[in-house]
């Protein structure tokens, strides 16, 4: 039993600031690592008591390097750093059972949600997915479905869950916070938000072995139509392939194979930064 999992920090108990996210030499960002690290070490033992015989971990978060390889529980294989072509879904393929999302975070378009963003909160304010508005999660979950492979477990605050179930349908969620604004949340103690992940993650790996999960059939020819701050991010995601101009500031990525779409998005987000801020 494979298990694949990309693991963000936005949506971890405990973490409400950027300063907790960010390198910085900070006590703060190394607290925020660690609880980020336990986290991750609480779905890998419970995956691992569900049947898991072997585990890869993408890190999804900033520069993408943040954990103390010495201390991933369960011998787990680490992919991190920057520049992966496949960025926060790096790794998964085929021969994966399931996906794990664990401490992802609300889109940048939805309800209040902890720190919410879609990639870079610099130039995305919207995506939709067959006219949808999405975040990360659905945006990500293209590639699980080219790969026919369900996503079984998400961690994260409710809005982050309820933006995840469509492209979930079967998942085990935990709920680690409830958010108040983008800057603040009612978090789990992170012993207890542990606990619920552990034991979450069991339960979906046992029924991914058991009765299976269902991937979402998304609807194919896929739109994903991206939304961008400025008409000048709009222009240069253009010089992507496969994205093509819908409005003054928004293009649309289409077709039926979702992993093609999921790499003309990945170099709009690279290209896009180079457009500036606002
Ligand atoms: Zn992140």
């Amino acid at each position: 039993m494979k298990i694949w999992m990309s693991f963000d920090m936005e949506g971890v108990a405990g973490i409400v600031d950027w300063d907790q996210c960010r390198p910085s030499g900070s006590a703060r960002y190394e607290i925020g690592c660690q609880l980020m690290l336990d986290e991750v070490n609480a779905a890998i033992e419970g995956a691992i008591a569900g049947g898991a015989t072997e585990i890869v971990l993408n890190d999804s978060h900033g520069t993408m390097a943040n954990l103390d390889p010495r201390r991933i529980a369960g011998g787990a294989s680490y992919v991190s750093g920057r520049h992966k072509p496949r960025y926060m879904m790096q790794g998964l393929d085929d021969s994966f059972d399931a996906a794990f999302l664990v401490g992802y975070h609300g889109s940048i378009s939805g309800r209040p949600s902890t720190l919410s963003h879609t990639y870079n909160p610099e130039v995305f304010s919207a995506a939709r997915i067959n006219g949808e508005l999405v975040g990360e999660s659905g945006i990500n979950a293209l590639v699980a479905e080219h790969y026919g492979v369900p996503i079984a477990f998400v961690s994260g605050d409710s809005v982050t869950w309820d933006e995840t179930r469509p492209f979930a349908p079967d998942a085990v969620a935990v709920i680690t916070k409830e958010s108040i604004t983008r800057f603040s949340a009612a978090n789990l103690h992170p012993d207890e938000s542990c606990r619920l992940i552990r034991e979450g993650a069991e339960r979906a790996v046992r029924q991914v072995g058991g009765d299976g999960m269902r991937t979402p059939e998304l609807t194919r020819p896929a739109t994903l139509d991206l939304e961008f701050q400025t008409g000048d991010m709009a222009e240069v995601a253009t010089w992507s392939r496969g994205a093509e101009r819908t409005g003054e500031r928004s293009v649309r990525i289409s077709g039926d194979d979702l992993l093609a779409m999921f790499t003309s998005f990945v170099a709009v987000t690279y290209i896009t930064r180079q457009a500036g801020g606002r």
